[in-house]
């Protein structure tokens, strides 16, 4: 039997099935004891959960030993403890942690945004410490003996950052978008993983074959079947790395491979693949921890790091903070908002802090004065042209190469008014889909919406595309859409001159364009805007270019 979800790390994984373990329930005749041994208890085991992930997170590196050491950091939290406190007098220590969690995270799914998105953790920090307190194993996913495939409703962050990708080669799961957390470590970790597999059975399956290219996962398959997948997916591999770059179709038409990074170390871990330059350099994750705002010294130097890394003539387009929503910034807060994914967020808040822009600018221009890297900014959130003709003014004074980001659909359907003003656009897929099907793009149940092959998404894209050949200025795609080798072909089809995604998926994004001819991709192009939903789109595109 064959089932399908939305592909989101290419690769094929086989083997024997296996699942999460059960959650510890907390038993409901836990005696109440003596208030301080209650929080003594919770508190040694809080420790030692942390411990444990702190462990692990020495053994992984990038997202996912962010991601262990966040998790073990909130195991750690005065915050929870206190909450504990509370309860300790009339539950003991199991009761009173899980009613902790449930008021903390009834405060952070009310705060929204990344607040929000922290539920997910705070849960599963509940369930190892309540395994701890009843001395049961703590749950989480098995280590199989046998690489074997992973099969979950969800799966905690600190769970898929742990996994070993030796052991587990492939991930199904239920829930879940291409842009959750479970797809963008799955994609460090190179593991094959589809996503929104609704129809996933949560039991039984002895073995299962997980085609992360397609989004097929195929229960009980033919042996025949998995061997001709996995050598075709070998070779493909190989092609991966062997590219050199610079971004070719067969037949030479240019189509810049860039990678997007967040900060100085990462920068120079991107810069050592194939790419021709950062097509996102994303500024506001420096300063998500940070009460105050950065000095334009001190904002110059962290910038100026990220262009050394990319190196002398290589491009780097630093986009100005984007602040609000799903990345809150203390220093740029605009208070309470019915709605942040559609109040000031973005370019917006300079409207009311135009200090943040200017001064942001202008440690932009000191850094790029002082390197030797092709210096271009661009700002989040541009709804219509006179915001692209502001910005391009503050930009073009400090001698600075002009852009704005594509992420609404108002700023797509007038992208050749935008392109009047600014040297050149790139188009952010993760929200323009957002806006486009008035679907939060951190909805694991609307992700069938949020999909980056949505046929309407690709129609907007088109006229950008369309809108930067008739102005003669590039236009790039910088979101998730741009990592997928098979869509990165078909927006090159659809016009665009640039991609840029991940570091660990450049590779796989040049071999595959490098494989096909421009015609190729412009007919992945036309059968993809043409087709009825997301599935058939994928299937036109895989015809035109196979
Ligand atoms: C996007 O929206 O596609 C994008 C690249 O920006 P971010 O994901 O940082 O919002
Ligand atoms: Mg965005």
């Amino acid at each position: 039997m064959s089932l399908t979800g939305t592909p989101v790390v290419p690769g094929i994984g086989a083997g024997p099935v296996v699942r999460p373990g059960e959650r510890v329930q907390t038993p409901s005749d836990e005696p109440v004891g003596d208030k301080d041994a209650t929080v003594a208890a919770f508190a040694a085991a809080a420790q030692a959960v942390a411990e444990r992930l702190t462990a692990r997170a020495a053994h992984a590196s990038g997202a996912a030993a962010e991601v262990l050491q966040a998790t073990a950091g909130m195991a750690a939290d005065k915050g929870l403890a206190t909450f504990v406190g509370k309860h300790a007098a009339t539950a003991g220590p199991a009761t009173a942690t899980t009613k902790a969690v449930e008021e903390l995270a009834a405060m952070f799914t009310a705060a929204g945004g990344l607040m929000a998105e922290r539920v997910t953790d705070l849960h599963d920090v509940r369930d190892r410490v309540v395994a701890e307190l009843l001395g049961v194993p703590e749950p989480g996913v098995p280590e199989p003996d046998e690489p074997s495939v992973l099969f979950a409703d969800d799966l905690a962050p600190a769970d898929t950052a742990g996994l070993d990708p030796a052991r587990i080669t492939g991930i199904a799961i239920r829930l879940g978008g291409t842009t959750s957390h479970t797809a963008i470590i799955a994609r460090q970790l190179g593991i094959p993983c589809v996503v929104g597999v609704a129809s996933l059975p949560l039991e039984g399956g002895a073995t299962a074959l997980v085609d992360g290219g397609t989004g097929e996962v195929v229960l009980d398959p033919d042996p025949a079947d998995v061997a001709a997948r996995q050598a075709a997916d070998e070779a493909r591999r190989s092609a991966g790395a062997s590219w050199t770059g610079p971004g070719r179709t067969a037949d030479g038409h240019a189509v810049q491979v860039l990678a997007n990074v967040q900060d100085g170390p990462g920068a120079v871990v991107a810069a050592a693949e194939p790419v021709e330059g950062f097509g996102l350099y994303r500024t506001e994750l420096s300063f998500l921890d940070r009460s105050a705002e950065p000095t334009v010294d001190e904002q110059a130097a962290i910038y100026g790091e990220v262009f050394a890394a990319a190196g002398a003539g290589a491009k780097v387009v630093v986009r100005t903070l984007d602040a609000g929503s799903d990345k809150p910034l203390k220093f740029a807060d605009m208070g309470d908002e019915p709605n942040p994914a559609l109040g000031v967020r973005g370019l917006r808040i300079a409207d009311s802090r135009p200090e943040l822009l200017d001064h942001q600018l202008d440690a932009i221009a000191q850094a790029a004065g002082r390197s030797e890297a092709d210096v271009w900014v661009m700002a989040p959130m541009v709804a219509v042209p006179s915001e692209a003709a502001a910005l391009a003014e503050k930009l073009h004074s400090r001698g600075l190469t002009a852009g704005v980001m594509i992420e609404t659909p108002s700023a797509a359907l007038l992208a050749d008014r935008v392109l009047e003003h600014v040297d050149f656009v790139s188009i952010g897929t993760n929200d323009l889909s957002q806006y486009t099907f008035a679907a939060d793009r951190m909805a694991s149940s609307l992700s069938h919406l949020t999909d980056p092959w949505q046929p309407a998404l690709l129609v907007l894209i088109e006229r950008v595309a369309q809108a930067g050949q008739a102005a003669g200025k590039p236009v790039g795609v910088c979101g998730e859409a741009a990592a997928d080798p098979l869509l990165a072909c078909v927006l090159a089809g659809l016009g665009v001159t640039s991609l840029s995604c991940a570091a660990t998926a450049v590779r796989s994004v040049g071999a595959q364009l490098s494989s096909v001819t421009l015609a190729q991709c412009q007919e992945a192009a036309r059968g993809a805007l043409a087709a009825a939903d997301p599935q058939a789109a994928r299937e036109a595109a895989r015809a035109a270019l196979s």
